[in-house]
C-alpha cells in the first residue's frame, strides 16, 4: 500500500486522512497534532489540539484563547486510537516536550519527527529512534558543511571571553524558546555560578521551564539592574541585540547562539561578534545516522535543504522525495 493513500501533504500541512487529523497544520483545522510549540508548528486557532502537556503549556502561554478549543494531553509513549490508525508521541530531543508523531496504520508505520536532534540537552527528553517504514524528517541543516561540535565548546569560547575582557557586557541573543533555557543549563554545567541577566521578553517562557522543575540557577531580570552589569551575561532576543536596548550596556560584547553561526557570512550579517554554534537541529551527520537508526525505507523532508538530503538518501538506496511544506521557520533557533 502506497503511504500516500492514508498519508500526503496538503498546503495547510501534513494531512493523516486514515486519522482524520493534520500535523502541525499553518492554517486552523478540525484536529491538529502538535509536535511542539515553536511557532512555526503550533498555531493558533484549531479545534482540537493534541500534544504532549509541555507543548499545550506553551501554546498556552503564547497563543492563549488560541490554544485550541479543545485539548488532549499524551504522556510520551501512551497510544491514543484516532479514526483508523494508532498513534504515540516520542520524545524529539529538540525543546520541552518536543514530540515525533508515530502513526500505526494496517501494519505500516510512520515516524514525523518534527524538529529533532540528537546532542544531549538538559532541558529536555533525549530523541528516540523509532524503527519505521516511512520516516518523514525536517532538514533545517541538511547540507554536509553543517556539522556541529559539542556545545560545550562554544560555552568555553563564551567564558575565555568573559575572562579575556572581564569588564564589558556579554550580550547574547537567544532565541526565546528553547534556546534561551538551554544556553543557561550549558552556563550551569560548565560551572558558571553568577546571576544570569535575562530581557523581559525571555521570562515567561523560562519561568514555565522552571514550573516544570528546571533548576536555572540565579536568573534576574535586566529591567531590575541597578548597576551597568559589566562583566556579566545578558540574554536576550535576537532582534535585541542591535537596537537601542544595547546602549545599557558599557561596550557590549555581542554573541548569537544559533546553528546558523555556522555560516561567518550569517554571523557578520546578524553582527554577532562572538558566533555560538549552538543548534536545536540535527546537523548532517545526525541527520543520517537517525534515518539510518530508523531502518526505514521511504523517506520524505518536510522542509529545510532538502536537495542535498534527498540525493544522498536517494544514493544509498532509500525512496526520497522533498515536500517542501511551507511556513517553517529556520532563522533563529
Ligand atoms: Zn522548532
Ligand atoms: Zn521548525
Amino acid at each position: 500500500m502506497k503511504f500516500e493513500t492514508w498519508l500526503r501533504p496538503e498546503p495547510s500541512g501534513l494531512y493523516c486522512e486514515a486519522g482524520d487529523f493534520y500535523i502541525d497544520p499553518l492554517y486552523p483545522v478540525e484536529r491538529a497534532v502538535v509536535t511542539h510549540g515553536h511557532s512555526d508548528h503550533a498555531r493558533p486557532g484549531h479545534q482540537a489540539v493534541l500534544a504532549t502537556n509541555e507543548t499545550l503549556g506553551i501554546m498556552k502561554i503564547r497563543l492563549g484563547d488560541g490554544a485550541g478549543k479543545t485539548t488532549h494531553a499524551l504522556k510520551y509513549n501512551e497510544a491514543v486510537r484516532l479514526g483508523e490508525v494508532d498513534v504515540r508521541l516520542v520524545p524529539a530531543g529538540h525543546i520541552l516536550g518536543s514530540a515525533q508523531v508515530v502513526i500505526d496504520y494496517k501494519g505500516q508505520r510512520a515516524v514525523i519527527s518534527g524538529d529533532y536532534k540528537r546532542q544531549s540537552d538538559p532541558t529536555c527528553q533525549a530523541f528516540e529512534a523509532i524503527k519505521c517504514d516511512l520516516f518523514i524528517t525536517e532538514a533545517t541543516f541538511g547540507l554536509p558543511v553543517f556539522k556541529f561540535d559539542p556545545p560545550g565548546n562554544e560555552i568555553k569560547k563564551l567564558l575565555a571571553s568573559l575572562r579575556a575582557f572581564p569588564d564589558q557586557t556579554h550580550q547574547i541573543g537567544v532565541y526565546g524558546l528553547g534556546k534561551c533555557q538551554r544556553v543557561i543549563s550549558l552556563l550551569r554545567e560548565a560551572g558558571y555560578e553568577r546571576p544570569i541577566w535575562l530581557h523581559g521578553a525571555l521570562k515567561a517562557t523560562t519561568d514555565y521551564y522552571a514550573s516544570c522543575g528546571m533548576r536555572f540557577g540565579d536568573l534576574r531580570l535586566v529591567a531590575d539592574a541597578t548597576e551597568i552589569l559589566g562583566g556579566e551575561i545578558v540574554l536576550c532576543p535576537p532582534s535585541a541585540l542591535g537596537d537601542r536596548w544595547r546602549r545599557r550596556f558599557t561596550e557590549p560584547i555581542l554573541a548569537l547562539a544559533s546553528g546558523w553561526m555556522r555560516v561567518r557570512a550569517r554571523a557578520r550579517q546578524r553582527g554577532a561578534e562572538l558566533p555560538l554554534v549552538i543548534s536545536d537541529h540535527a546537523d548532517w551527520p545526525n541527520l543520517l545516522a537517525t534515518v539510518a537508526d530508523t531502518e526505514a525505507g521511504e523517506v520524505w523532508i518536510t522542509h529545510g535543504r532538502e536537495e542535498a538530503l534527498v540525493h544522498e538518501l536517494t544514493r544509498l538506496g532509500l525512496k526520497a522525495k522533498a515536500l517542501s511544506i511551507i511556513g517553517r521557520e529556520e532563522d533563529l533557533e
